[in-house]
């Protein structure tokens, strides 16, 4: 029997034509026709104020935190259910993370449980989108706004995904904080391999982002004639993509909507395929709340312990089909568990042991959405 990996890269068909023109056009290295394209096309579409893309989003997040002057002492609010990128960037300056719990119902941040985190040395507060399903942002920004604090938006799993507020605006995520990091890795719904991209949409940072962005130069505005020679004038590093990546990017966009459309139809498949476990209380399906829209960039089920867990993933593997877990909670990583004073982050823990994630990709078939969602329902009869 086939296998069934968990994610499977998809090709569009035009990417090798992009690099090879890249690279016909003599100019390989960064900033140049394909990334002015692909940051052209972020800005005009998801109204993000400046966009410039990354080798990765950790590099994106890394420049969040050298660009809010982040310094040793400063404490940064976050989920500790999510990825280590989102710490690491406040880490190496030197900041303290403050970890918050999950929603009971959702592994994103519990938006009820940050005001009682804040204190004088707060300085920031980084939501994460999980799943592409929006924070309450109505609710961020508004503490943001009380305490005069930024706010940057891991939008890694976020592309082409929404908010709507009290005041009736749609909003893409990632363009709502002062700043949003966003991820085109692999198993992400818009790949280049290895790629991300910082959105600023604080004005204050726009000259900066793109010193930083080239090793603490400026050379961006050298190159549009702006000034005669270039300095170093300010910490940076080399955060920006070649054009290779670029240009592999490009011919991603120009899918974007069909990329989309199937994921959506993925998604929908698995949820119409285990309907019947939201009566089951030993199941729990992703729940998606009426202000946020579903980009489709997972699906998981949330078990009833960590033992069924396995027991499903014992089950799909003998199908041949490869189901993982998640994150497991920051504050009790090898790294920050020694670090960490604060309270039981319950949510998070749960979703540690609990949240099962299924094979996504684009050319995950129906027959296979069938096999797995059947295996699914004959292990939790079994249980
Ligand atoms: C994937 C991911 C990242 C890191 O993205 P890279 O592009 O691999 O650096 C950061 N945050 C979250 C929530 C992610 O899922």
């Amino acid at each position: 029997m086939k296998n069934i990996p968990f994610n499977k890269p998809y090709l569009t068909g035009n990417e090798m034509n992009y690099i090879k023109d890249a690279v016909d056009l003599g100019k390989i290295s960064g900033n140049g026709f394909y990334t002015k394209k692909c940051q052209d096309l972020f800005q005009e579409k998801y109204g993000f104020k400046k966009c410039l893309l990354t080798t990765s989003c950790t590099d994106a997040l890394e420049m969040a935190a050298i660009l809010l002057n982040i310094e040793p002492g400063d404490e940064v609010i976050m989920p500790s259910y999510t990825f280590v990128s989102a710490a690491n960037a406040f880490v190496l300056r030197g900041a303290k993370i403050i970890f918050c719990d999950s929603r009971e119902d959702h592994p994103g941040m519990d938006e009820s449980k940050i005001e009682e985190l804040i204190t004088p040395k707060t300085k920031a507060i980084v939501p994460v989108h999980y799943a592409g399903v929006a924070c309450n942002m109505d609710l961020i920004m508004g503490l943001a706004n009380k305490y005069k604090l930024f706010v940057v938006e891991d939008a890694a799993h976020a592309i082409d995904s929404y908010y709507t507020g009290k005041d009736g605006i749609k909003k893409a995520l990632g363009s709502i904080g002062h700043i949003g990091a966003f991820s085109f890795h692999e198993t992400k719904n818009i790949i280049s391999g290895e790629g991300g991209m910082i959105a600023i949409n604080d004005e204050q940072f726009f000259d900066r982002s793109e010193i930083i962005w080239e090793k603490g130069t400026n050379r961006s505005a050298f190159f549009r004639g702006e000034i005669d020679k270039y300095n170093w004038v300010d910490i940076g590093s080399s955060f920006l993509p070649s054009e290779i990546i670029a240009a592999f990017l490009w011919a991603q966009l120009e899918n974007l909507e069909k990329i989309q459309k199937k994921r959506i139809t993925i998604w929908k498949s698995y949820k119409d395929r285990l309907k019947h476990l939201e009566e089951n209380p030993n199941v729990k399906l992703p729940v998606i709340p009426a202000y946020a829209t579903n980009n489709a960039h997972m699906f998981y089920v949330v078990c009833n312990s960590e033992e069924q867990r396995s027991s499903i993933i014992e089950k799909l593997k003998k199908a041949n089909v490869l189901a993982v877990f998640h994150y497991l909670s920051l504050h009790k990583s090898p790294f920050y568990q020694e670090k960490y004073k604060g309270p039981a982050l319950e949510n998070s823990d749960k979703y540690s042991r609990c949240l099962l994630r299924l094979p996504f990709f684009f050319e995950l078939g129906e027959n296979t959405i069938d096999l797995i969602t059947n295996t699914i329902d004959e292990t939790i009869k079994a249980n």
